[in-house]
């Protein structure tokens, strides 16, 4: 059984990155930037958001927070956003999600250039995705997407089970396994025998929100388990998946923590390069 390391994973394709953002800066005289709206003292968003910008400085990205208090304006927000749409230095643009009730989601995401749409939450960069055209991929599942093909290159007609159905998680992560050519199975809080459609994996992804939901036996053997839980109880964070158990029927299984979470951080600079790449051509 493998323990699939992501802190290594994380750290060996940040090190390449670093290793693509010199040879850009050798050849085009100028950086990729990334930038970061925070709204708000949400304290998890304002840690996420400080380590966002501490690995884009450790690769050399050009990184860049704009704070405003919780109580900012709708119109304030999108102005900036229009502002960096314009700004050539800024590459990605990314607006740390949740926001305050009296500021629309929808609208904010949809302002953001869709070519320096970092996090792949633009609705042109969604359809992309499900026609299998070029996008932004939004960066849990992209990260969670690679621990696989580590394990796995060839997916080809293998079956996979996603557990939880968002926009952020179980959606994109089931367009990046079709494109793979696996048979794919989407589940939600409302579908029946779950059991018995994880024991058909042979890659299942847990991205729910209820801690250790899935058990031993509801895996079957050389399953490659990816774990995106994160969840705080009274013994600490703990994933979606009950790792003592699971580990024993699984082939390979991310630990929570460092599984698929130090992956979503090197992602957003792979995205971030990738969006400067796209702007010189
Ligand atoms: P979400 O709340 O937006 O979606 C949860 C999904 O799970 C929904 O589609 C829902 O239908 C489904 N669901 C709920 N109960 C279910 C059940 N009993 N059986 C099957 N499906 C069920 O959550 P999200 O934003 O996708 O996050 C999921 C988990 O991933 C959370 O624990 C979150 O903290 C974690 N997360 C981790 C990372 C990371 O970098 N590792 C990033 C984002 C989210």
């Amino acid at each position: 059984m493998i323990i699939i390391d992501g802190k290594k994973t994380a750290a060996d394709l940040r090190l390449n990155l670093k290793t693509e953002v010199d040879n850009l800066k050798k050849k085009f005289n100028k950086v990729p930037g990334l930038t970061v709206i925070l709204i708000g003292e949400y304290a998890p968003s304002k840690i996420y958001v400080r380590n966002k910008e501490k690995s884009a400085e450790e690769i050399g990205l050009k990184s860049e927070i704009v704070k405003y208090p919780k109580t900012v304006d709708e119109k304030t927000v999108l102005e900036k956003i229009y502002e960096l749409n314009q700004d050539d230095t800024v590459s990605g643009i990314l607006v740390q999600l949740p926001l305050p009730k009296h500021i629309d989601n929808k609208k904010v995401i949809d302002a953001i250039n869709p070519r320096k749409d970092v996090d792949g939450f633009h609705p042109n960069n969604v359809g992309n995705l499900s026609s299998g055209y070029k996008s932004s991929i939004p960066c849990t599942p992209l990260g969670c997407y690679l621990l696989i093909k580590n394990i796995e290159p060839n997916l080809s007609g293998k079956k996979a089970v996603v557990l939880g159905r968002s926009n952020l998680n179980g959606k994109p992560m089931t367009q990046l396994l079709l494109k793979e050519n696996c048979t794919v199975t989407i589940t939600h809080s409302k579908t029946k025998n779950l059991k018995e459609e994880c024991l058909k994996a042979d890659i299942l992804v847990v991205a729910v929100g209820i801690p250790k939901l899935v058990k031993g036996d509801w895996v079957k053997k050389g399953t490659i388990v990816i774990d995106v839980g994160i969840n705080k109880t009274d013994k600490g964070i703990v994933g979606d998946v009950d790792f003592d158990e699971v580990s024993k029927s699984a082939k390979a299984i991310t630990p929570v923590p460092g599984g698929v979470g130090p992956m979503t951080i090197a992602c957003l600079l792979k995205n971030t390069i990738e969006c400067f790449k796209r702007s010189l051509v």
